[in-house]
């Protein structure tokens, strides 16, 4: 069993107004412009565990993933069709502002992308000018603490904080970027390939970061790694996009049962490495 994170700080499981939430996506369909990409993907996220998608390149997974806190509609041609709903409430209704999804939804990026010139401490900040989340001085100070410490990286940066997010190493940065993120106590986070363009130790200090953050947050991540699917997830969507046809959802279900007994044989072949 690996080390447990010597960083780590115990934070109670429901944070004050920031308990997980399930996200319940009902026929989501998207496009770009006239090409469809995704047709009538249904998915149930539970609250606080963690929901991998798995599946081929250009399958869809980061539209469907984007589709969840609206972050499509920062694409001008994207368009879509469905329904979204975050603990029952329609994340697509009127009285929903696209910073509201973005403040109760959190994203991080598989390339990590701190503001680069910026101190720690105010890549931290930027998380909550971005949703529009105002809070003072010592308030600030506090959040920043608690979302480095819930990212598992406060030891490595609390004599730091005025350095640069530039001059941390990969790893760092996407663990910056994860605590950015969690600065306005998301309930949701969504994780697009997080550690793809991470060396194997990194790799491995993020998803220590995804196991503690299970039960506090409720994580949809996309990966290309089995193993990391297997790790991480308490269950899994298999995405795929045949010859022509729009991405969906073959197969969901307990992470154990999609890598033990898949039922779809296309499962199957992709969770063994066959394409
Ligand atoms: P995945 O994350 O599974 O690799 P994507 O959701 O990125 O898949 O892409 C699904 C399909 O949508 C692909 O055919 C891709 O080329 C297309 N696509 C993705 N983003 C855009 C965009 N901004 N404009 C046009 N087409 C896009
Ligand atoms: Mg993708």
């Amino acid at each position: 069993m690996a080390d447990p994170p010597t960083d780590t700080v115990v934070l109670p499981p429901a944070l004050p107004g920031a308990a997980p939430a399930a996200l319940e996506a009902r026929a989501v369909s998207a496009w770009f412009g006239s090409h469809q990409v995704l047709s009538r993907v249904s998915l149930t996220m539970p609250a606080g565990a963690v929901t991998a998608l798995i599946g081929p390149s250009g399958c869809g997974k980061s539209t469907f993933l984007r589709t969840l806190n609206r972050m499509h509609e920062l694409i001008p041609a994207a368009r879509f069709g469905g329904e979204v709903f975050f603990d029952g409430e329609d994340v697509y209704d009127p009285s929903w502002r696209l910073t509201d999804a973005r403040r109760r939804i959190g994203m991080v990026f598989q390339k990590p992308n701190p503001f680069p010139a910026m101190s720690i401490y105010d890549n931290v900040v930027a998380g909550l000018r971005l949703t529009g989340t105002r809070v003072n001085r010592r308030e600030k100070d506090v959040l920043v603490e608690e979302s480095l410490s819930r990212a598992g990286l406060w030891k490595e940066v609390k004599d730091r904080l005025r350095q640069p997010g530039g001059a941390l190493s990969g790893g760092q940065q996407q663990r910056l970027c994860i605590a950015r993120a969690l600065a306005v106590r998301p309930r949701v986070l969504l994780m697009d390939e997080p550690c793809s363009a991470l060396d194997p130790t990194s790799t491995r200090r993020v998803e220590e970061t995804i196991h503690e953050l299970a039960g506090q947050v409720t994580v949809v991540i996309v990966t290309h790694n089995m193993q990391q699917a297997a790790r991480v997830s308490r269950q899994c969507a298999f995405f795929l996009a045949e010859q022509g046809t729009p991405g969906g959802i073959v197969e969901a279900g307990a992470t154990s049962d999609i890598f033990g007994t898949p039922k779809d044989s296309r499962t199957a072949d992709y969770v063994a490495g066959r394409f």
